[in-house]
């Protein structure tokens, strides 16, 4: 047991779990990033497009950069609606993502792959000895099964790695564990606001579902990101971005969608479109097959709560109209990072809630205006207005941003 205590355990090695530990190494502290699949972020369930702006994040020149795009290019029904320009990088994010835990690694982190992160008990210091202690005392005299005063603590971790189950202790635990996130559900169960939590969850679809190919390159595409609005798209788009030698190409539609049309259905459907335009030629090789969830509700409710924290999509990072939440994970991670030495050096629980604070700061404004432009995409998408809909509600359009 005296080996497996940490400062700090991180569950998930997606871009968010494995920047926090990125930017947490070199720093002192005991961290162990927990991943369950063998391999981080293989497959990819993502179309890896990124703002430039990602890498002025990261103090060294990052690996995965696999392309770079210029503009961004929108297409209603077939026709382009306008070009605006989009500065960005097409990753090859798992090479990205391993790029950060190999160094997290190199500066003496500890990295479990294959490992499930199970279950979190607060622990109960009603039991131990320090009955002096005010945070017990508060402990004693609430329903709460957190104690919310002593950092010191810790959380008591147990994760799943082949046959073993692992008990770790760890003063703060972070979920970045991705949408349908373990650790959320485990903190909303600490919880003595339930109720009032579920209230603030906002109404309306909380996933779109998306589904993407990567094909191996035929013409030489420009650097332009393309983006595709169709009705049978419902409540979603298609994309076709280019990476150096191979393409993208993608669908992500609402969950309802799912279930009416199915989301190979609509893709291939979607990818006939792209043939009849001559946007490919049909004849690809096929490299890759992957889908995925994507969480549209917007920012979680709490994103900290006494010693754990959410990062990434598990916070509902994700931009609930476009679905991008790569650069979301990112900053959320650093943030995370600066609140999270801060409150080890001090032992303080209320430094984390700066983070709290911090974050929602940072994304509240551009989060919930996607989430009430996604309401209206919802609520209007069989309008006989289609080009003036997806005007008002896709990013690329000034309406998007003045308009409420
Ligand atoms: C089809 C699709 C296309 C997308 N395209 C883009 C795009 O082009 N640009 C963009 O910015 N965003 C895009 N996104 C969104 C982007 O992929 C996510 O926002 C991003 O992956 C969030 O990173 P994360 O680290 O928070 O979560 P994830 O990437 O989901 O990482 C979570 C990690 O936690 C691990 N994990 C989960 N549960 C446990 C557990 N119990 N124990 C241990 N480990 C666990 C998972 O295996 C995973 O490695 C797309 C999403 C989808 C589905």
């Amino acid at each position: 047991m005296e080996g497996n205590i940490y400062d700090v355990a991180i569950i998930g090695a997606g871009p968010a779990g494995a920047s926090l530990a990125y930017f947490l190494s070199g720093f002192n502290l005991k961290v162990a990033l927990i991943e369950k699949k063998k391999y981080a972020d293989t497959p990819v369930r993502c179309a890896e497009l990124v703002p430039k702006a990602i890498t002025q994040l990261y103090g060294d020149k990052i690996d995965g950069i696999n392309n770079e795009v210029s503009q961004m290019e929108t297409y209603i029904e077939g026709s382009l609606a306008n070009i605006i320009k989009s500065p960005g990088f097409i990753l090859d994010r798992n090479i990205f993502v391993d790029f950060l835990i190999k160094s997290f690694l190199k500066k003496g982190g500890t990295y479990l792959n294959s490992s499930t992160f199970l279950n979190a008990l607060h622990l109960d210091n009603s039991r131990q000895k320090h009955k002096s202690d005010l945070s017990v005392k508060l402990a004693e005299n609430s329903s709460r099964k957190f104690l919310s005063a002593n950092i010191l603590n810790g959380i008591s971790i147990k994760v799943k790695q082949k046959d073993k189950i692992i008990n770790l202790k760890t003063k703060i635990l972070v979920g970045a564990d991705g949408p349908n996130s373990a650790v959320a559900k485990i903190m909303n169960s600490f919880s003595d606001t339930d109720n009032k939590v579920q209230k603030k969850i906002p109404s309306g679809s909380c996933y779109i579902a998306g589904f993407q190919e990567n094909l191996t390159k035929e013409t030489n595409y420009e650097n332009n990101t393309k983006i595709f609005f169709y009705p049978h798209l419902t409540c979603g788009y298609g994309w076709l971005f280019p990476k150096k030698s191979s393409i993208n190409i993608g669908v992500a539609i609402s969950m309802e969608a799912v279930k009416r049309d199915g989301l190979k259905n609509t893709y291939q459907r979607f990818k006939n479109e792209l043939i009849k335009n001559n946007a490919i030629s049909g004849n690809e090789k096929q490299n890759g097959v992957i889908s995925g969830l994507v969480p549209v509700s917007g920012i979680s409710p709490e994103v900290v709560k006494d010693n754990v924290m959410l990062i990434g999509d598990a916070a509902g990072l994700c931009n609930p109209i476009t679905g991008a939440g790569n650069f979301n994970a990112a900053v959320s991670a650093k943030i995370a990072s600066e609140y999270i030495k801060k409150a080890l050096s001090s032992s303080s629980l209320n430094v984390l809630k700066e983070a709290d604070k911090e974050i929602n700061n940072f994304f509240n404004v551009s989060l919930s205006h996607g989430r009430s432009k996604r309401k209206m995409l919802e609520a209007n998408w069989t309008t006989n207005d289609f080009e003036g809909l997806i005007k008002k509600t896709w990013i690329s359009f000034r309406d998007y941003w003045h308009e409420r």
